[in-house]
């Protein structure tokens, strides 16, 4: 099994620290560099049963220019070929219109979804069931997957829900 996988989310959500957790600390250093080439590979994990891609992908944001236009056709291109698409939010966030623009272009494509909703480690469980009351309603993930990044929970069962989608 191999299969490309888009990480998607505001900044601080904690993309880089669930990378580096699952590849491994130099490579998701390497990708926080200022890169100009879109869609940069950010880490492949490679597994007795699976392969793994990982990739950036800028751009799903409300455009304020014609160029951040531009970026968000490139960015939906790219949700359209890759096999898996990662939704991560922070748990300690609420629901709010970044999130309701980014779940409108997921209507556009046929990939699956999933919804991470990471940094559980820092709020209660109750509320984590409110969360994933709130998302439940907006749209119809493929998995809602609570994790911590940070501290690891839940992200081998995550990898394994990954694969069952490659
Ligand atoms: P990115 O911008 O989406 O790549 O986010 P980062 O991976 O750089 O993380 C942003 C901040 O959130 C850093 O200070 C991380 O240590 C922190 N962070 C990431 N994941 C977790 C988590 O699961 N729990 C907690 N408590 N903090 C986290
Ligand atoms: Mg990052």
């Amino acid at each position: 099994k191999s299969g490309f996988i888009s990480i998607i989310g505001r900044p601080n959500v904690g993309k880089s620290t669930f990378l580096n957790r699952v590849i491994g600390q130099k490579i998701a250093i390497m990708s926080d560099k200022p890169q100009t080439t879109r869609n940069k590979v950010q880490g492949v994990l490679t597994q007795e049963d699976a392969q793994m891609i990982f990739i950036d992908t800028p751009g799903i944001h409300k455009p304020k220019h014609k160029l951040g236009d531009f970026m968000m056709k490139v960015a939906q291109n790219t949700l359209k070929e890759v096999d898996l698409v990662l939704f991560m939010v922070n748990a300690e966030e609420g629901f709010g219109r970044g999130e309701e623009f980014i779940i409108e272009k997921f209507r556009t494509i046929n990939t699956p979804v999933f919804l991470v909703i990471n940094k559980i480690d820092k709020i209660h469980p109750d509320e984590l069931l409110s969360i994933i009351e709130s998302y439940k309603e907006k749209f119809s993930f493929k998995e809602i997957v609570p994790i911590s990044a940070l501290e690891g929970n839940n992200v081998e069962r995550l990898l394994e829900q990954i694969k069952g989608f490659l």
